[in-house]
């Protein structure tokens, strides 16, 4: 039976980089994965929704062009040529994955594993053992449990729709709701968005919900909120999906965005004994260590912000502190940015105004909304807006928050910034780029 040092089980964003960067320290390092190399971000999450949402956006772009001058008219768009030539990106980076961790002398072995005790573990059929596991097997969709929610298709089968959506019914209120609410808008179809509460994207900056709910509804996007499916029939080739408010919607595509769920049914947990936190996800200490000594977990399939770069930085803290002699290596999640690409896109870093209020902070707020000066020839009814959370009694900016063009692009630089300690003085003496959007952090008032 071969016996590693380290035996990762998911080759996605978080045990590709441990398993990658274990070898590199020299250990013996195996992993199994089930599906093709790279996990949910290159298969079925980052890679083909930002592909997909690229697609999307040159419907405003050709439309905007006209303003510009150009002779413009909206030219037809294939639905299976995008799905075609995204699946051949994804192919590549597959391989690419897959030489990255060959050439580090990691062993792939391809199939589901499961844990048979603490040490050893079968890959459908064969078996390993190993001084340190790394479990890092990510989410998957959670479903409505509901009479005929199994009918409802969820962000997996999205990116894989047969023929192209005419009108789609979106459940849910989080990151991937709006995010395939915008793709599927910009590429014709027409959506409606249905979140149980009073305003999506539960968490964020409330300013910014408001505002992406506000400017989605003036781009034709039938937003409901307050309003609970209740059941999915099918009548013909669409579906019914009724609600608690006794409304009913109609359509093709019935999408089901309410979260995700650690990947750990069949993983027998049970057999190594590795225990479970209150929320279902796989309970670590502040080394990703399990309960269980010498078994590890990283991304989406513990309780952390359940991003790739999060996945990322911690599978490579561990393999440096297990293999590398590196004990104090740890990932600060201080200041993480993130973004949503809704149309328009939100990009928020640190905390919200309301957070920042019911931590009892004393804080000054500076906002800013304009016109971006793109959508002004274009005669664009869409606006930004910027917001600074800053602390009043050390003047240092805690939170910063846009939602408008370019804001997954802008946003990077100033996650930096606010990690170095940033105040608003500091923001005030950089001189600014003219003209940009980004501009209007340092020129606030
Ligand atoms: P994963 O990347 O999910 O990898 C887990 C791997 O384990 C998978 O390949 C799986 O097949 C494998 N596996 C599971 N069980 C077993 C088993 N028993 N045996 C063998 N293999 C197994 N994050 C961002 O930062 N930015 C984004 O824009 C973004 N967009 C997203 C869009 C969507 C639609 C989704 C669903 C997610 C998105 N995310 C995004 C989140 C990001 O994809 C995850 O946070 C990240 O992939 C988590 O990495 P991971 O290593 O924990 O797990
Ligand atoms: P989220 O946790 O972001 O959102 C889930 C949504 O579903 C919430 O609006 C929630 O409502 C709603 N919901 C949950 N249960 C039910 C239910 N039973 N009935 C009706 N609505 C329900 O999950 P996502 O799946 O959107 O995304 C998962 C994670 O993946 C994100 O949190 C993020 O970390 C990551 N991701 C990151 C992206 C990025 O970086 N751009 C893009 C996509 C995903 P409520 O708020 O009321 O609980």
């Amino acid at each position: 039976m071969p016996h590693y040092d380290y035996f990762v089980i998911g080759a996605g964003s978080g045990g590709v980089r441990s398993a990658r960067i274990a070898a590199s320290h020299g250990a013996k390092v195996g992993i199994a994965e089930k599906a093709p190399l790279g996990g949910t971000c290159v298969n079925l999450g980052c890679v083909p929704k930002k592909l997909m949402a690229y697609a999307a956006d040159f419907h405003m772009s050709f439309e905007d062009a006209k303003g510009y001058g150009w002779d413009s008219t909206v030219p037809a768009f294939d639905w299976n040529t995008l799905i075609a030539h995204k699946d051949k990106e994804i192919l590549r980076l597959n391989g690419a994955y897959e030489n990255t961790l060959t050439n580090a002398g990691v062993e792939i072995i391809r199939g589901a594993a499961r844990f048979l005790d603490a040490k050893t573990i079968d890959i459908e059929g064969q078996h390993v053992t190993a001084d340190n596991i790394l479990i890092a097997v990510g989410g998957t969709p959670h479903r409505l449990d509901i009479p005929g929610g199994e009918m409802m298709a969820t962000s997996d089968e999205f990116f894989h729709w047969p023929k192209p959506p005419q009108k789609a019914v979106v459940v849910g209120g989080g990151y991937i709701a709006v995010e395939l609410a915008h793709i599927l808008h910009g590429l014709g179809v027409d959506v409606t968005l249905l979140y149980r509460g009073e305003l999506f994207l539960r968490g964020f900056d409330s300013d910014l919900r408001t505002h992406l709910a506000q400017e989605m509804i003036k781009s034709g996007v039938n937003v409901v909120f307050n309003c609970n499916p209740t059941s999915v029939e099918r009548a013909g080739d669409e579906f019914v999906i009724s609600t608690d408010t006794g409304e009913s919607f109609t359509c093709d595509l019935p999408l089901c965005c309410t979260g995700r769920v650690p990947n750990i049914s069949s993983l027998g947990l049970d057999k190594a004994g590795i225990h479970l936190d209150a929320g279902g996800f796989i309970a670590v200490n502040e080394d990703k260590q399990t309960n269980i000594d010498h078994i590890y977990a990283v991304g989406d399939v513990t309780n952390f912000p359940a991003l790739t770069p999060v996945a990322i930085a911690d599978g490579h803290a561990l393999a440096d502190r297990l293999f590398n002699q590196q004990l104090d290596r740890r990932v600060s999640y201080n200041n993480i940015a993130t973004v949503v690409f809704s149309q328009p896109p939100i990009g928020t870093i640190g905390l919200s105004e309301d957070d920042a209020r019911a931590q009892g902070i004393e804080i000054k707020v500076y906002k800013s909304s304009f016109r971006p000066m793109k959508h002004t020839l274009a005669n664009r009814d869409e606006r930004t807006l910027m917001k600074l959370v800053v602390e009043t009694q050390t003047d240092k900016v805690i939170g910063c928050h846009m939602i408008g063009l370019d804001a997954p692009e802008i946003m990077q630089g100033f996650a930096v910034a606010m990690n170095m300690g940033a105040t608003k003085a500091d923001f005030d003496r950089t001189m600014a780029i003219h003209p940009t959007s980004a501009e209007e952090f340092v020129t606030m008032r």
